[in-house]
């Protein structure tokens, strides 16, 4: 396979080093750049395979040019932020971006982040849609899901939430667009343990029929997300 080619937008040069350290020893090529503006026009012109993209930068900032590449393009793009809270927003504000990283970040950590993103980009391209719904099927009228030809005995909530983490896989649902959603199916205002909760019993009804194959992931400080390994 030849190299990927990843696209750091860190304005912090010490860092954008090290990183370029580790993913070059990871085999990926690497371009640095430290400002945010000219980025969206590089990326026109040269696109790369995925962009690690800092949020606060000088120029243009990451959430900018998340933004305009959306606009034509679909790589993956990882944000990277220094602020949980500052995550919190850009997941609400549903940029688009494949994965979100809060630094500080052990450059092991990204390293294994790029891999999968670029993995589930491959996975995505090649995967057969059939295949996948032969694993999971939703019949929306009859409000069910399916596992492998087995029904889930869900609950109304259990069906939302998990049709909705299903609806996208590999996209990271933030906690708060869930516990709106089980408001919402409740009539009831919802906590984040709540969502916790019912995550916990759909990982043990979907345990039943896959094992421990795990499909609902936890994003540390920011939500889950569904994918099938
Ligand atoms: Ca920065």
């Amino acid at each position: 396979m030849s190299e990927s080619k990843i696209l750091i937008v860190e304005d912090e040069v010490r860092i954008a080093e090290i990183l370029t350290d580790y993913l070059k020893q990871a085999g990926f090529a690497v371009e640095h750049k430290e400002r945010g503006e000219g980025v969206v026009e590089h990326v026109k012109a040269c696109p790369p395979d995925l962009i690690l993209l800092d949020l606060m930068l000088p120029g243009v900032d990451g959430l900018e040019i998340c933004k305009e590449v959306r606009k034509f393009s679909s790589l993956p793009i990882i944000m990277v932020s220094a602020r949980v809270e500052e995550l919190d927003r850009l997941l609400g504000l549903e940029l688009g971006a494949d994965d979100y990283i809060c630094k500080p970040f052990s450059p092991r950590e990204v390293v294994a982040r790029v891999k999968v993103a670029l993995r589930r980009l491959k996975a995505q391209v090649e995967a057969t849609k059939s295949e996948e719904k032969e694993l999971f099927s939703v019949d929306e009228e009859a409000e069910r899901i399916s596992v492998k030809g087995t029904t889930l005995d869900l609950t109304r909530t259990e069906f939302k939430l998990l049709r909705l983490l299903a609806s996208r896989p590999g996209r990271v649902y933030p906690r708060a667009q869930l516990v709106d959603l089980c408001a919402q199916q409740e009539g009831e205002p919802a906590f984040d343990r709540v969502i916790d909760s019912h995550i916990k019993n759909l990982r043990k009804k979907i345990a039943r029929v896959l094992g421990d194959q795990e499909v609902i992931h936890s994003v540390y400080g920011v939500g889950y997300r569904f994918e099938i390994a």
